[in-house]
């Protein structure tokens, strides 16, 4: 099997597939500056676009712009250049042979960005932010994945791991020093900071926002058979994405849509009625229903004209439908897919409750599992800390928390902690 060297020279279509006017190729490696020079006979100016000939064994290619993006200061880290072809699919090919006739490879998956990382160009959380980038189709998901690329989330982690370093560095001249004048304050205030650390550190987890603007949030339309919800499904997506019969019991599965809604990307669930049934299918509908509301972000809670309010959860919002038949009870929200009336105010109570589940306590929020799963394990360790009788132990905690730290952005470094050591007690020793 062949491995990839991660030494080599790589190269990416980086423009989608298909009829487009331009394409661009991207490369990135130590031999892009000669492979460009045997490209274009000739050499540029870095970061100056040029537009060339491209030849390779003595046939123009194509006519490009070029850009020479030399290291350090470049995406990578290293040494590279883009080509801006034109888009047919024949002279994408023909460049990909060529370069790889002068020695490059074509990337794999995520492998510019794996170099940037690994030269220290960013971390792994601004990493993930760009595939998110890549990926955002609301403007929330943009403007989130943007901070998190700048950088607003690693620099939450690292202050927090430079916090964990003096405290740990405190913790170690107790154990090292016990007999020397260490003032008594010293041991109050890394208490003190242990606490507060973890304090943060639980906030931080109760934010759902990262992981709800990124993935979506669920609203799920529930109620008994017939009571419309369907209907509401199809108005407010705007299209016939479920059925609307008089028949109950007609979803068995449930129906998503996706939807956007104050930039937020909202899947609206419709689920099978909720009712007794004898009906094999309709009661696995039925229990997937019930899955979903208990899944859900926001519970639509459908309540028909001949009903009874039943007691709803606090994800619930009690909704009358069929106004046009009989009105709402005071205080409840009614709507009618029939004449419309209602629906804007259900839209309208639908942002707010958005708004509210995105408000946020002014930090950035975390945006994947992977990073509750380090900041989780970061504080399992901080309670050890807390609780640790023993000066040694209640070290080796800190130091475990700080490493559950540093392993989110890719930072683990010892050499730093003993800089904050011997650099704060001037210990002369
Ligand atoms: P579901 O079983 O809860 O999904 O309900 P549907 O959306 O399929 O609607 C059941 C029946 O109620 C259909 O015949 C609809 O046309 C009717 N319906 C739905 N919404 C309204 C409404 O606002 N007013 C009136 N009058 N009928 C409605």
């Amino acid at each position: 099997m062949i491995t990839a060297s991660s030494s080599q020279t790589i190269f990416a279509l980086a423009t989608g597939a298909g009829r487009a006017a331009i394409a661009i190729i991207r490369v990135s490696g130590a031999e892009s500056g000669q492979i460009l020079k045997t490209l274009i006979r000739g050499s540029l100016t870095p970061k100056r676009a040029s537009l060339k000939k491209i030849i390779h064994h003595d046939e123009v290619l194509d006519h490009a712009v070029v850009l020479w993006l030399p290291g350090p200061n470049s995406y990578t880290g290293e040494d590279g250049f883009e080509l801006h072809l034109h888009a047919g699919p024949a002279i994408i090919a023909r460049v990909a042979d060529a370069l790889t006739d002068l020695g490059a490879r074509p990337a794999e998956p995520g492998e510019f960005t794996k170099r940037a990382v690994q030269k220290g160009r960013m971390d792994l959380i601004q990493a993930e932010a760009i595939a998110d980038l890549v990926d955002s189709e609301t403007e929330s998901q943009r403007k989130q994945a943007l901070e998190q690329a700048n950088g607003a989330l690693s620099n939450l982690y690292n202050s927090w791991a430079e916090r964990l370093r003096l405290v740990l560095a405190n913790q170690e001249a107790l154990i090292d020093f016990p007999d020397e004048d260490l003032p008594p304050e010293v041991e109050d205030a890394l208490r003190a900071e242990i606490d507060a650390l973890h304090h943060e550190m639980s906030e931080h987890l109760t934010d759902q926002r990262g992981e709800l603007m990124r993935q979506g949030l669920t609203v799920v339309i529930a109620g008994s058979p017939n009571v419309g919800k369907s209907s509401l499904l199809n108005s407010l997506s705007g299209y016939d994405a479920a059925i609307v019969t008089h028949r109950a019991g007609t979803t068995r599965d449930a129906i998503a849509v996706d939807w956007v809604l104050e930039g937020v990307r909202v899947r609206l669930i419709d689920t099978a009625g909720l009712r007794e049934t004898e009906d094999e299918i309709e009661a696995e509908g039925i229990r997937r229903a019930l899955f979903h509301v208990k899944q859900a972000d926001i519970v639509l809670h459908l309540i028909g004209p001949d009903e009874e309010l039943t007691s709803l959860s606090s994800e619930e919002v009690a909704i009358r439908t069929k106004i046009d038949l009989s009105p709402a009870p005071e205080n409840m929200l009614g709507i009618s897919t029939e004449t419309g009336l209602g629906l804007k105010e259900l839209r309208n109570l639908l942002k707010e409750k958005i708004s509210s589940l995105m408000a946020g306590s002014g930090t950035p929020p975390l945006t994947r599992a992977r990073h509750r799963a380090g900041i989780q394990e970061s504080v399992v360790h901080l309670e050890r800390a807390q609780k640790a009788t023993w000066p040694e132990l209640r070290g080796e905690e800190l130091r475990l928390s700080m490493h559950a730290l540093g392993r989110l952005t890719g930072h683990v470094d010892v050499e730093s902690l003993l800089d904050a050591i011997f650099g704060q007690f001037c210990i002369g020793k």
